[in-house]
């Protein structure tokens, strides 16, 4: 069966070759099949695509992901599926965002980088990039097989709202803590069906609308409220992101928790995520966890910090408050989240 493939190169270290005096440079995108020729292959048509001017992923921004979602959105139709080349350093946002931001999604949208650029014998790009455009060719009874934003690392591809990046360093970088592979590619590549994402919403639907007045704060020993009491005190802000001691805990602390009564008061949302890579935010379990219930803050339940606070970013940016803001936060909108147990009685 003939498939067509959009690749949209932003940057990264996937997209750079080595110069003759040792540095890197980036690569003409245009002429990427002449360092992966096996994209050149019968019943496939890729066309490529690149930034304007390609960037470090560090400089990624709520703009970029609105010219990747219209990409996709004006060339949906041509395409049976999207790569897209990032880098790794903010990967996990870009992929948590855009779930967000395209509703209704039915066709692959796989982003992928690589620990070493294309242009190097031991790149992992290669694979990377290859696996990539294998995986948004794969259909069953003529239908995508991914129909979400995801994430191919390392062998193995991640829902995009699930992932983190957790190491400079090997060729594994980008993990899900919360959240089992959508596919492992061994000798053949074998999709965990039961946990693919379906979008009820059969249309395609654009959310360009990101709030970024929001705030990210992690609680450690010793910290003085006053840091948090500034960045409360930030005129402008809508929300904030607190990352809280394991299971959802925080100090019991009375000055603390007159603060968060006030924002929450003022109409500013805290949501609740755990500094723990892996596991969940249980607001029923310890005492230390009740004060942030009583002061309204939000459970993240096992939200990534990534897709908390581009979550956060989309649903303040559709001018949610109040209780519709809080009930978006805790449903599961794209299967960033997982459904636990409601909050026990009397708690
Ligand atoms: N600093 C690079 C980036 O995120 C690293 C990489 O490409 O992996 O753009």
């Amino acid at each position: 069966m003939d498939r067509t493939i959009l690749i949209i190169y932003t940057g990264g270290t996937i997209g750079s070759v080595q110069t003759v005096a040792g540095g890197l440079a980036p690569l003409d995108f245009s002429e990427i099949h002449r360092h992966v020729p096996e994209l050149v292959q019968d019943h496939l048509t890729i066309e490529t695509v690149s930034f304007e001017s390609p960037i470090d992923s560090s400089d990624m921004s709520v703009e970029h992901w609105g010219t990747l979602a219209d990409m996709i959105q004006s060339r949906y139709d041509e395409f049976d599926g999207f790569v897209i080349l990032h880098g790794t350093d903010t990967l996990a946002y870009t992929a948590s965002a855009l779930s967000f931001m395209l509703e209704g999604l039915h066709k692959p949208i796989i982003l992928t980088g690589s620990q070493l650029p294309i242009g190097l014998p031991r790149t992992d790009g290669r694979e990377n990039l290859l696996s990539a455009v294998e995986i948004a060719c794969a259909q069953r009874l003529n239908e995508p097989v991914i129909q979400e934003v995801a994430v191919y690392f390392g062998s193995s591809l991640y829902r995009g709202n699930r992932t983190h990046k957790a190491s400079a360093e090997s060729m594994r970088a980008i993990i899900s803590p919360n959240l089992p592979p959508l596919a492992e590619a061994g000798v053949d590549i074998q999709f965990n069906d039961g946990i693919l994402f379906r979008d009820p919403l059969m249309r395609l639907n654009i959310h360009e609308v990101m709030e970024s007045r929001i705030a990210w704060m992690p609680l450690f020993p010793g910290q003085s409220s006053e840091i948090i009491k500034r960045v409360l005190d930030w005129p402008d802000i809508k929300g904030l992101v607190l990352s809280t001691f394991g299971s959802g805990n925080a100090p019991t602390n009375a000055e603390l928790k007159a603060l968060l009564s006030e924002a929450d008061t003022r109409g500013v949302s805290v949501v609740n995520v755990s500094q723990c890579s892996h596991g969940a935010v249980h607001p029923e379990r310890y005492a230390t966890a009740h004060m942030l219930r009583d002061c309204g803050v939000i459970p993240g339940g096992d939200m990534t910090t990534e897709a908390a606070l581009t979550k956060f970013m989309h649903c303040l940016g559709q001018g949610l408050k109040g209780d519709d803001l809080r009930n978006a936060m805790r449903s599961n909108l794209r299967g960033e989240i997982t459904k636990f147990s409601p909050i026990m009685p009397g708690h």
